[in-house]
């Protein structure tokens, strides 16, 4: 049975800047079945909310925007919640199996400021063991209470991410993180392979070679990892980029489809049909793209040798409220191996008309 995601696809927030304030007017405060608590407050002293729903048995913590300039979880953890609270069959399955545990936006001050770090300046994800903030404090103390089945830790991954050494960019990817430095397979590190494994059958029809996966290097300063240790299951979900969507209103469609099969996964307790092994199918992420290549730019600026070409990435800057993609040069040279989500090759007259068109980026090049 097809899902039509757009049902519930919540229209009101959208794009890349996603702050406490857009969740309360659009989502939890006008949800008035949702049971929502405040496990604590951020630097600046803004509330830490979690989500409670379900009545099942299996417990499942989840927690986004632990880094804030990383909203795409978010919105697809809205989506989810609304599609939980609707009619849909496959909803009851979820609420009446499971019991999921929501922190949206762990870090609201860097929601607001769109900043990867709390307003300490404190990457979340390398506190785990420290615990020195606020955010984390929250989150563990949950973790400690809850005493979860499974826990999600969502993210957002830059555009350089490529799905393997391939012209595929990594929209989506994945980790079961390492519980020790050995890397050994633990009984809760397998069957977070086996629901990664579920998902990317899921996601394959979607998204074709577009899934990867992080190196299990192991850190216990890192939040799934030190969860990991605990042996409670944890899954590291990555939101990435998408042919066009610098919005990534489509990779949030996706993340959608992945949140929902794991939990019915969970719901139905399928792991049985999911082969850890074919969790090391899944490729390994590379750092192969540029947002923009620009081939043989010597045909519009001559300081440019021959056979050189420009590596260019954007950079997010946050302007009244919006996001702006500012392009920047990264690299220059022969860039072999390297790819872009948009090429553009001074040598060919046509894409020459596309870069003029293009102004940001020709002036770019001209100007250096
Ligand atoms: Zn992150």
């Amino acid at each position: 049975m097809a899902l039509n995601y757009t049902t519930y696809k919540e229209g009101s927030v959208t794009g890349r800047y996603v702050t406490l304030e857009m969740l309360q007017k659009h989502w939890f405060g006008k949800l008035p079945s949702l049971t929502v608590h405040n496990i604590g407050r951020s630097v600046n002293g803004m509330p830490i909310k979690k989500v409670t729903l379900g009545k099942g048995e299996m417990k499942v913590l989840m927690w986004s925007q632990m880094h804030g300039n990383e909203s795409t979880t978010t919105k697809a953890v809205m989506d989810l919640v609304i599609f939980l609270l609707s009619d849909e069959p496959l909803s009851d399955i979820i609420l009446n199996n499971c019991t999921l545990y929501i922190i949206p936006m762990l870090n609201p001050d860097g929601a607001k400021s769109y900043t990867r770090a709390n307003a300490n300046d404190i990457d979340l994800n390398r506190d785990a063991k420290l615990l020195t903030q606020p955010e984390s404090q929250a989150l563990r103390t949950s973790f400690m209470e809850i005493q979860p089945d499974f826990c999600f830790n969502l993210h957002d991954q830059r555009t350089l991410f490529s799905a393997g050494n391939s012209a595929n960019p990594a929209t989506v990817s994945f980790l079961s993180p390492a519980s020790d430095a050995s890397r050994k397979l633990t009984p809760a590190r397998e069957m977070a392979m086996q629901l990664i494994v579920a998902i990317n059958k899921k996601l394959q029809p979607l998204i074709p070679n577009q899934v990867g996966r992080y190196d299990d290097a192991f850190n216990d300063n890192c939040v799934g990892d030190s969860f990991q240790m605990t042996g409670a299951p944890t899954v590291l979900f990555e939101a990435g980029h998408f042919q066009h969507d610098y919005q990534r209103e489509k990779t949030r469609e996706f993340i959608f489809h992945a949140l929902l099969e794991a939990l019915l996964t969970i719901s139905n307790n399928a792991f049985n049909d999911h082969l850890v092994e074919e969790y090391f199918n899944i490729p390994e992420n590379e750092k192969l793209f540029f947002d923009v290549l620009i081939k043989n730019p010597t045909r519009i600026n001559s300081k440019y040798p021959a056979k050189q070409h420009i590596g260019i990435r954007y950079k997010e800057v946050i302007k009244d409220g919006t996001i702006s993609f500012e392009p920047e040069i990264v690299e220059v040279g022969e860039l072999k191996g390297l790819y872009g989500h948009e090429t553009f090759d001074c040598s060919l007259e046509l894409h020459m008309k596309r870069l003029s068109s293009q102004k940001k980026m020709y002036n770019l090049v001209l100007k250096q």
